[in-house]
């Protein structure tokens, strides 16, 4: 294998080095900026909790467990920090009041549940 000379590197990282002074950064200023996301990612969960039947088919789905469903309560939750962007209680809701939606769940200091109100035309 041909030995590669130092200065014919030297000289490569010299053009190269130059060459990043004058062009825009490849990276964001985020949070100062907002975030672009591309089409059709799986940022995090999102739930139409008026249409929601409580059948927790979801909550049977969900690998980590992040979804709890209590009927006799009326509440759906998730605990965002355990959801792995599966999308597998989104293919299993009946209503599809689910969908996975652009965006990453904020960081937080402690795992906290989301709750919703579900069941509410039910009780009318
Ligand atoms: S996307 Fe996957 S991990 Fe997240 S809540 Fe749904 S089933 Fe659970
Ligand atoms: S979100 Fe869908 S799958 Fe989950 S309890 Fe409600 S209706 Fe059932």
């Amino acid at each position: 294998m041909e030995e590669v000379k130092p200065d014919v590197r030297a000289l490569a990282f010299a053009r190269q080095a130059l060459k990043n002074l004058f062009m825009k950064p490849a990276t964001t200023s985020y949070p100062f900026e907002p975030a672009s996301y591309p089409e059709r990612m799986r940022g995090h969960v999102e739930l139409v909790a008026e249409d929601c039947i409580g059948c927790g088919l979801c909550m049977r789905s969900c690998p980590p467990g992040a979804i709890r469903v209590d009927r006799q309560e009326g509440i759906w939750s998730i605990n965002r920090f355990d959801c792995v962007q599966c999308e597998s209680c989104v293919n299993a809701c009946p209503k599809k009041c689910l969908k996975m939606a652009a965006g990453y769940t904020q960081p937080e200091t402690e795992k906290a549940e989301e709750r919703f109100e579900i069941l509410k035309k039910q009780e009318k």
